[in-house]
């Protein structure tokens, strides 16, 4: 079974995220970028089943610009086989991750996707519906489960009232959740073997899709400081303070 896995370069999450002077978006210029979070999950899952031989080969993608070979280089080096490159310099939205997405997929055949739940960086949580609704397949979002069984795959998800186990037909679309997996660290020999593994660049415009942004990003704006706490004397003035003065914001 083939496991295509799509990452996402996004502003690391240790960077304390900065909008530009003039609002008109946020400061990437000198920031630290990184694989989206739970790509790094999705990754570490679809490795674990090769590991366990239920998965013959995983295949990272990226779109965006030519920076995100680094990011596949991060896969690689948690062990994914090969990369791909959807590369462009336009501005991409989920609808045209997804449409690219779609190609990448009719091309390589995968039984099976592991997307991210959402990108921290736009927190869309829009790709991996997107791709399995063009695809025609199921989809199981927020896995914190996956279990393959032969032709079908069983993901349980975290929900309100408890646990939900799907169980879809393959090939279907996924998407991870925090508590799927621990995702590994990239040892100094694995991210130097994961220089030589292969890493296919497909320019975006090869692929025949649209993908110019149907979205216009109003203005940016830091979010608002919070207010200083206080300190409270004792228990019984905590009791008092819950009591009458806490509200439900
Ligand atoms: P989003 O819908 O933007 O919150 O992203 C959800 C997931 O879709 C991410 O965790 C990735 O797995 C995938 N994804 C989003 N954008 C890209 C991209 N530019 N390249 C590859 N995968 C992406």
């Amino acid at each position: 079974m083939k496991i295509l896995v799509p990452v996402k370069r996004v502003v690391d999450y240790n960077v304390k995220v900065r909008v530009k002077s003039d609002g008109s978006g946020v400061e990437l210029a000198g920031v630290k970028m990184a694989i989206n979070p739970f790509d790094e999950i999705s990754i570490e899952e679809a490795v674990r089943m090769k590991e366990a031989g239920i998965a013959t080969e995983v295949v990272a993608v990226s779109c965006g610009t030519a920076a995100a070979q680094e990011t596949l280089r991060a896969a690689l080096a948690m062990g994914a086989d090969r990369g791909i490159l959807v590369e462009t310099d336009i501005e991409l939205q989920p609808l045209a991750v997804g449409k690219l997405l779609k190609a990448v997929v009719e091309r390589e055949s995968p039984q099976l996707v592991i997307c991210g739940k959402q990108a921290i960086d736009d927190d869309a949580n829009q790709t991996g519906q997107i791709l399995a609704a063009l695809m025609g397949w199921g989809q199981a979002t927020f896995a914190s489960k996956v279990v393959v069984d032969g032709a079908v795959i069983r993901v349980t998800r975290e929900i309100d009232g408890g646990l939900e186990t799907l169980e879809l037909p393959l090939p279907a679309v996924v998407t991870a959740d925090l508590r799927l997996n621990e995702p590994r660290y990239a040892t100094l020999p694995n991210i130097m073997k994961a220089k030589k593994k292969p890493l296919d660049v497909l320019p975006a415009a090869s692929l025949g899709v649209d993908i110019s942004p149907r979205l216009r990003q109003g203005r940016h704006s830091e979010p608002p400081a919070r207010k200083a706490g206080i300190k409270v004397a004792d228990v019984a003035d905590l009791i008092q303070k819950l009591r009458n003065d806490a509200k439900v914001i």
